[in-house]
């Protein structure tokens, strides 16, 4: 049968229907699929060592001749295999222990090379060696020793053998097909070696040279093709001119400010410029806003959602949490106080004649800003005209609830705003699409908070520390893991501890405890309580960690801290010291291995980030750092966003250059391109929308 790329990898030689459904599981259907089953590593196994210096425990590549093999029945069932090699320096055993097949499988006299870990038991011996025969004038070559050998990721039903097999005849029979889908401008550009040959060197390359030419380019591959699809669905979002930008001029600018308490940070001016730029220009904009907690990100997206106001014009920011879309509310509120603009809040919990009234406001254009959760994407919320859609903790979202929002209106702009701060080499990728502004500048006046580390042994001292800041005024934050969805910690536990807190830490000292259990009212209650500061202490759960503001609480501590990640307890910290007393932020753990320690040791020597994000992500990797719901990471097996960032940078600019030429790919010269883009990142490209 001829083979072709499109072939079923079944019938391949060496694969049969039993392997083909292992493949399968690494979903591998065809030929094509198989040459691209890179190797995880390689291990170099072309250098073979004189046998009289192989020393114990050393795993080695040797070669000589077979002189001996013997079989030795031991009791039971147990065997023995031992063939004796020689090269010029001396000889040892391979030894097979209950493979007495082995016996017939090398002839004295035959050329062998073999791979394995050196023991010592009366002879010197390789265990259980890898080995080949070496091949006669004119025969293949040496597949699986005596060479820069490929590992394989392997599957349940295929041993590292069969698959190095497997990979050998695909690349024999089909690398050759691969057609070239670069065009030659860019290979040329990057000196890149052709498909063909990079596959041929990714898989059993003739020496280093090879594999890092072939690395390079399937690196090249990976990065370039994805930010491919960043550029092409970046330029579908901006290609669509919009009907209506938004008009912008200096009356407008001065009534904004004019209700803006404070004077703006160099970096709030930078991103609303950016923004009303993006505003007034014909293609909608798609920005992320970046800010690490508390550098005031809240003003900015208020500038923009009253440049659309201003154009009566409707806006919506969505929230991850009740607490915090109130909050928002409120500020918007307070902000615009005697003006005539409409406000809404749009949440779960609304009593239903409330929310009618709301609906209403919102489809009559009435209400022209409106605040809200989840419950701002449901079925039934109608705007008369939605231009804006702001989305706070972006993260905290799905993608099809992002672009829930946004079909609420027709090509709105877009703000999406994180305090997780994202490394620029996801921002690079993930969010390749968007534009990013960046706040990286606190307002003044911030003193730095201070951050300890105490192991669950020295919690008394913390207690006798939040003790004395009590006693001065202050107010402290105590968190529990309990996430709201995953229960870490029963809300029992946590209830038991807070009575202890009561009865025994802080006798005569007023306790709140908010959790996620909690209806609205009693949350909201919570809240106040601590803000108006009838409790000084609020037991929490990690609710606390979006938004809230109350710049008297100076101490937080966090129980079990090694439970969360980096980020997370970087974003809990951002709590304290909002006011201009500064704070104390105390972790209380026991990480159980170094590496914990050196975790939770970070966030005491850096209060960046972005430095802390680098860690977390580098930690974590970014599935886990941007959590499950994140979209869009891409799957990357040879290139690596930290080690290969230069390339991407480099190759980004390309991809970009590229889609500015031919926007939908269409030019002939770029027809294997497109099809390659579509074989590989297809689904993704059909997501549409940040
Ligand atoms: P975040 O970026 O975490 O959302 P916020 O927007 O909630 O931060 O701002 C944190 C606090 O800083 C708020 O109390 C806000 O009023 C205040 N703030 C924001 N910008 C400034 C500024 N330029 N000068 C002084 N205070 C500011
Ligand atoms: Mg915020």
């Amino acid at each position: 049968m001829v083979v072709e790329l499109s072939t079923e990898a079944q019938f391949l030689k060496g694969v049969g229907p039993a392997r083909a459904r292992a493949l399968a599981t690494l979903g591998i259907r065809t030929v094509e699929d198989l040459l691209h089953h890179y190797p995880r590593r390689h291990e170099d196994r072309s250098r073979l060592r004189p046998i009289d210096s192989v020393r114990e425990g050393e795993t080695v590549t040797v070669g000589g001749e077979v002189v001996d093999v013997r079989l030795t029945r031991l009791r039971g069932r147990l065997s023995l295999v031992s063939v004796t090699v020689r090269d010029g320096s001396g000889s040892l055993d391979l030894q097979f222990w209950n493979q007495p097949f082995r016996e017939r499988q090398f002839p004295v006299g035959r050329q062998v090379v073999a791979t394995g870990r050196a023991g010592y038991r009366r002879v010197l011996h390789l265990v259980a060696p890898e080995v080949e025969i070496i091949p006669d004038e004119g025969e293949e070559a040496l597949i699986h020793t005596g060479r820069i050998t490929p590992i394989y990721p392997l599957t349940r039903g295929i041993s590292g053998g069969a698959m190095r097999r497997m990979l050998w005849n695909a690349v024999h029979e089909a690398a050759g097909l691969l057609g070239e889908f670069l065009p030659d401008a860019q290979r040329e550009g990057r000196d890149l070696p052709p498909l063909s040959a990079a596959i041929r060197g990714i898989h059993f390359p003739a020496d280093q040279e090879e594999l890092g030419t072939a690395l390079r380019r399937l690196k090249h591959d990976e990065l370039f093709l994805f930010e491919l699809a960043m550029a092409l669905r970046r330029r579908v979002a901006k290609s669509m001119p919009r009907a209506n930008p938004f008009r912008f001029d200096g009356t407008i600018d001065h009534r904004i400010r004019a209700r803006i308490p404070f004077a703006l940070t160099a970096a709030q001016e930078r991103a609303i410029a950016e923004i009303v730029g993006d505003m007034t220009s014909p293609e909608p904009m798609t920005r992320l806003l970046q800010g690490d907690v508390g550098s005031g990100k809240t003003i900015v997206a208020l500038y923009a959602v009253l440049v659309a106001v201003a154009n009566r014009r409707q806006v919506a920011l969505m929230a991850p949490t009740e607490i915090l879309a109130e909050q928002h509310y409120r500020t918007f509120r307070r902000l615009l106080e005697g003006s005539r603009v409409r406000i809404g809040l749009l949440i779960g919990s609304l009593p239903a004649k409330e929310r009618r009234a709301t609906l209403a406001g919102i489809a009559s254009g009435e209400v022209a800003v409106t605040v809200g959760t989840h419950a701002l994407i449901q079925q039934g919320v109608e705007f008369r005209d939605l231009a804006l859609a702001v989305v706070d903790e972006q993260h905290r979202f799905g993608v099809r609830q992002r672009a829930g929002l946004l079909v609420k209106g027709t090509r709105p702009d877009s703000l999406f705003m994180t305090a997780t701060p994202i490394p620029r080499t996801l921002t690079m990728t993930v969010f390749g699409d968007l534009d990013v502004s960046v706040l990286d500048e606190m307002p003044p006046g911030r003193r730095p908070v201070r951050t300890l580390c105490f192991p669950r042994t020295r919690y008394d001292d913390a207690c006798r520390y939040i003790r004395s800041e009590i006693d001065r005024g202050r107010q402290a934050f105590f968190v529990f893991p309990l996430v709201e969805e995953s229960e870490e910690m029963p809300l029992r536990s946590v209830i038991e501890e807070v009575e202890r807190l009561r009865r025994e830490v802080f006798p005569g000292v007023s306790v709140g405890l908010i959790h996620g259990r909690l209806s609205r009212a009693d949350k909201e209650e919570a809240m106040r309580r601590f803000r108006d500061r009838e409790d000084l202490v609020l037991a929490a759960t990690t609710v606390v960690e979006v938004g809230i503001d109350v710049p008297n609480a100076t101490v937080m501590v966090v129980e079990n801290a090694e439970r969360y990640g980096l980020s997370q307890l970087h974003q809990l910290r951002g709590r304290v010291g909002r006011g201009a007393e500064g704070g104390t932020f105390v972790l209380l753990g026991d990480p159980a291995t170094e590496e914990g320690r050196r975790r939770l040791r970070i966030l005491t020597e850096t209060t960046d980030g972005f430095r802390i994000a680098e860690e977390d992500l580098r930690l974590r990797g970014p599935g886990e750092f941007l959590g499950t719901r994140q979209h869009g990471v891409p799957e990357l097996r040879l290139a690596d966003l930290f080690l290969d960032f230069a390339l991407l940078t480099r190759v980004r600019e390309d991809a970009f250059r590229l889609i500015a030429a031919d926007p939908g790919l269409a030019a002939p010269q770029h027809a294997p391109l497109r099809c390659e883009l579509m074989r590989r990142l297809g689904d993704r490209l059909a997501l549409g929308g940040a």
